[in-house]
């Protein structure tokens, strides 16, 4: 028989989610929720596929509760209210993950910092209509953009943002964080094979049903229709996220204004199109794939250079496609490499 193709994979607009025909027929469950601004699809096979997509749902909603900014009463909210006030204290999840994040800041050398959204919000990309903030505007916000300012007590687990109208923003972790504890609740549940498609943000878990490699479609960048893809990656029990300045942008005057930013310029980074990043953490994926898309091809793929077991692929405005890394071997690409990077 043939599998119909996962609707929210196609849905989703970022990642098309290729299945061809296979033998046996498991049962199949699939679900999709709309959490953290986004439709997330879970299709999971077997006998234990219900009750376990049912449970990584509310574990992702936990999730969302706590991390969405946009909810006045979820814990990122309540510490940006607290900005210049007091220091909040939150779950080890938001802890642990802000930790992380205050890492990866370094180690990208602050192309991620989520302490941008004060520059999500003067943007308000999607929100006001063709708005580009003057630079005087633009200067006002950096100065309160800096993740080195995020003070994180560990023994009482509580998080100070020291500056009043500072502000985090978890908009390029927490769907990566969320279909990591989705996945490893489906695992723990007895589920062998399943897809969760979190926007940009897919999990495969163990192989497709028919015991083949799951076939992921990197959508072109500048395709409006979502069908011509960028290339296609076969892959198992992998974490692939994908950014790209197609999903939430404005154009005025010829440039693309997009909701990534370069918090050293305070606008929409410009050096690439679309970042794909390959590994066994999805919140890792997101938060590279976002820094990657920051500091451009060069910058960005000697930053992965540097992490083990990451697989890296870009696209430059001039539709060239770089890739490094691990997990690329069988990845097929429908578009032009460029060569020097
Ligand atoms: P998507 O949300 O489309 O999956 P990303 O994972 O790249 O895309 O995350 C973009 C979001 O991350 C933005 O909407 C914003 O909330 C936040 N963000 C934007 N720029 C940065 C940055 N430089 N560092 C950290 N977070 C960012
Ligand atoms: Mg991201």
């Amino acid at each position: 028989m043939r599998i119909s193709w996962p609707k929210t994979a196609v849905l989703c607009l970022l990642v098309i989610v290729l299945l061809s025909s296979c033998k046996s027929a498991p049962k199949e469950v699939q679900r999709t929720e709309f959490l953290m601004d986004t439709a997330i699809t879970i299709t999971a096979y077997g006998d234990k596929a219900e009750q376990a997509v049912e449970s990584a749902f509310v574990e992702m909603k936990r999730v969302a509760d706590l991390m969405n900014a946009n909810d006045p009463n979820s814990e990122v909210a309540l510490i940006n209210k607290n900005a210049g006030i007091k220091p909040i204290k939150v779950s080890s999840d938001t802890f642990e993950l802000l930790e992380r994040c205050q890492w990866y800041s370094e180690l990208s050398g602050g192309a991620f910092d989520v302490t941008v959204r004060p520059l999500v919000e003067l943007w308000a990309i999607g929100k006001k209509d063709k708005y580009v903030p003057t630079d005087e505007e633009i200067q006002q916000v950096l100065k309160l953009v800096d993740y080195r300012k995020i003070e994180l007590d560990p023994k009482e687990k509580t998080v100070f943002l020291p500056v009043p109208d500072m502000g985090i923003d978890l908009g390029g972790v927490a769907k990566g964080y969320g279909a990591d504890r989705a996945r490893n609740i489906l695992k723990k549940q007895g589920v062998h094979s399943a897809l969760i498609a979190a926007g940009g943000n897919i999990w495969t878990v163990g192989q497709r049903p028919d015991g083949k490699k799951w076939r992921i479609g990197i959508r072109h960048p500048r395709q409006e229709t979502g069908d011509e893809l960028l290339g296609v990656l076969s892959c198992q029990d992998l974490a692939v996220v994908t950014s790209g300045d197609y999903e939430r942008y404005f154009v005025k005057d010829g440039v693309r204004y997009h909701h990534i930013f370069d918090p050293y310029t305070g606008f929409p980074a410009q050096s690439l199109v679309s970042v794909t990043i390959v590994s066994t953490d999805s919140a890792e994926a997101d938060i590279l794939s976002t820094a990657v898309f920051v500091l451009g091809v060069e910058k960005g793929l000697a930053l992965t250079d540097q992490l083990d077991n990451v697989g890296t692929i870009v696209m430059t405005p001039e539709l060239k496609v770089f890739t490094a890394g691990s997990y690329l071997s069988e990845l097929e690409l429908m578009h032009e490499k460029g060569e020097n990077r």
